[in-house]
């Protein structure tokens, strides 16, 4: 059975909100793209999902960039997502290697380590809203929750699970994140917080239900709640060749003629891993078109 990537909004006629996102095969994706070792292959699907997810909230942003920079191994993390469900992303350091947890988990806090978690929304109108908080533990969804209660003063819960099998693909992925909007009761949400303490790792849940289509009904059990709508989510970069002529042309003078000194240039899209090559030829044409043109 074929898992389909998506994002599902939910409601509940007691003001809590809940997204819920589908994320194997973009996770898998970037496994692949990036040759990502298990533990940086849970730390950014972890990241990725949790952008979606915040991609579109009930404030109905646009776009979202997570950074994550701590000082463990695996580096910085970077992670955009756009145009309410797409995502791309890459860690610094893909290849590390750790020793799991003693609960057999990978050990992405390890990974991650200490530091901060760095969040920028990209508003319809092209207003960006960046903000940033201390990492909690580095397992990235307490530190999405950590980072929303502090900077966005909004109560939220944050689950997010990759699990990885033993051939190293991407066996599950995903994740929610459920938040109190102003009016919602406490004894709502302290129901709705024992529902999710009951479902236990989304990761183990996802086995079960790897649509996650009925991840509401447990997490909303007792209260009334409807679908808003739903997306699929893909993984997607924004790079092109056009771009990379455009970084080229941006260079300072020097820099093009050293080169033009090489027989071709490649250019790898940190995102997607993409190389794109322009021939020394072809680089003294771009570059000759812009001197008549200036
Ligand atoms: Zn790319």
């Amino acid at each position: 059975m074929t898992v389909q990537d998506k994002i599902i909004h939910y409601t509940t006629e007691e003001s809590i909100r809940l997204a819920v996102a589908v994320t194997k095969g973009i996770t898998e994706k970037a496994r692949q793209c990036h040759r990502l070792a298990p533990v940086a292959c849970a730390a950014l699907g972890r990241t990725m999902t949790g952008a979606l997810l915040l991609a579109r909230d009930y404030k109905n942003r646009e776009g979202v960039s997570i950074v994550i920079r701590g000082d463990g191994p695996l580096g910085t993390i970077h992670v955009d997502s756009f145009d309410t469900n797409k995502v791309r992303g890459f860690v610094e350091y893909p290849q590390i290697k750790l020793p799991l947890k003693a609960d057999g988990k990978l050990d992405v806090g390890t990974a991650v380590g200490k530091g901060t978690l760095q969040v920028t929304r990209f508003t319809p109108r092209q207003d960006t809203y960046t903000s940033r908080a201390e990492l909690v533990s580095g397992e990235i969804a307490e530190d999405l929750a950590y980072y929303l209660y502090t900077s966005e003063q909004i109560p939220s819960t944050v689950s997010l699970g990759v699990l990885v099998a033993r051939d190293f693909t991407v066996a599950a992925a995903g994740g929610f994140l459920v938040q109190a909007l102003p009016g919602a009761r406490e004894e709502d949400l302290a129901r709705v917080e024992k529902n999710v303490q009951d479902i236990g790792p989304v990761t183990s849940y996802l086995q079960e239900d790897p649509q996650g289509e009925r991840l509401a009904e447990k997490i909303f059990a007792g209260l009334h709640f409807r679908e808003l709508f739903r997306q699929e989510a893909k993984w997607q970069c924004t790079c092109s060749l056009q771009r990379m002529k455009r970084a080229l042309l941006s260079l300072r003078a020097q820099d093009k003629e050293l080169l033009l000194q090489d027989p071709q240039v490649e250019m790898t899209c940190r995102y997607c891993g993409t190389a794109y090559v322009l021939t020394r030829k072809e680089l003294a044409t771009l570059y000759g078109t812009t001197k008549k043109e200036g």
